[in-house]
């Protein structure tokens, strides 16, 4: 399963205990829609998976940082993500 995390403002935060139903439902289906954008996506020449952390100011201003083993895959999830 490809890691995702999540920054809302600096603070890291998990939608299973954000207390707040809205805010962990939008962050969820963020989650969602990227793991099926992107797949069992790993790196073609280490087998890496690639970490996304999904981050903003607040929850309505989110973007997406994608880090992983080498430029390759990182350029193969934006690929996929856009
Ligand atoms: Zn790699």
């Amino acid at each position: 399963m490809i890691d995702i995390s999540f920054e809302i403002n600096g603070r890291k935060v998990n939608p299973n205990n954000i207390g707040d139903e809205l805010e962990a439902a939008v962050l969820s289906g963020v989650a969602d829609s990227i793991k099926s954008d992107i797949g069992n996506i790993t790196c073609p020449e280490h087998g890496q998976r690639p970490k996304i952390t999904i981050k903003g100011r607040n929850i309505d201003n989110l973007s997406f940082d994608v880090s992983g083993c080498c430029d390759k895959l990182i350029e193969k999830v934006d690929s996929k993500l856009k």
